[in-house]
């Protein structure tokens, strides 16, 4: 079992999943550098452009551990939809077109699915998180929350297609749920805490 270290590096600048990241792994015996608290370390801006999560996921992880010489963590996610072959998938960030906002993405998916029967609209998110450690070993762990897509959007809690998206067993959308429940079920909760379970407490 991977020792856990003394400190690690988020590599995201995307402020929902820092906040995510942050409350779920709230617990983990570290130090934690990011772009916020850290802006004038060598932050380097990474292309994803691998074809899985966890390729994405190792691109970013490990350019920021080469560049900070400190184990970095990433997550990659996307959300999955059957009626759509299970895209978008790893592009899920760029489903409406390079540097799209979540809100043109969220208006693209639910056009997308606007001809498909409700109970043919069955979706899932994954997550795949990672650390990097700079002698170029890592770590990683999934996590899957399966769900529904509604068509009108609802809540405004959580980011990118949580309007949308109610988990399996409940009757809201992942938008209408508090923080604490979101991460209780959330791909991104279940990925990080799993991540945990391979590392060692000190
Ligand atoms: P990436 O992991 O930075 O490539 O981005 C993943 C994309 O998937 C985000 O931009 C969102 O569109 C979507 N996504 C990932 N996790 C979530 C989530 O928890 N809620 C809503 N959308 C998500």
């Amino acid at each position: 079992m991977t020792p856990f270290p003394e400190r690690i590096a988020i590599a995201s600048r995307n402020e929902h999943k820092l906040r995510e990241i942050a409350r779920i792994c709230a617990d983990w015996p570290v130090a934690w550098l990011t772009t916020q608290d850290r802006p004038d370390e060598p932050w380097p801006d990474v292309e994803e452009t691998g074809s899985t999560y966890l390729e994405n996921a190792l691109l970013k992880a490990r350019a920021v551990a080469a560049a900070l010489g400190v184990p970095a963590l990433a997550d990659d996610s996307g959300i999955e939809v059957d009626a759509l072959g299970g895209g978008p998938g790893p592009r899920s960030a760029r489903y409406a077109g390079e540097g799209a906002s979540d809100e043109r993405n969220l208006r693209q998916l639910i056009r997308a699915v606007a001809g498909v029967p409700s109970s043919g609209r069955t979706a899932r998110y994954r997550c795949v998180a990672t650390i990097a450690f700079p002698d170029g070993s890592q770590v990683h762990a999934e996590g899957v929350c399966e769900g529904t897509l509604v068509g009108k959007p609802r809540g405004s809690g959580g980011f990118g297609y949580d309007p949308i998206f109610v988990p399996a067993g409940w009757d809201r959308t992942m938008a209408e749920l508090s923080p604490e429940e979101k991460d209780r079920i959330s791909h991104r909760g279940r990925a990080f805490r799993a991540l945990r379970d391979l590392i060692a407490a000190p």
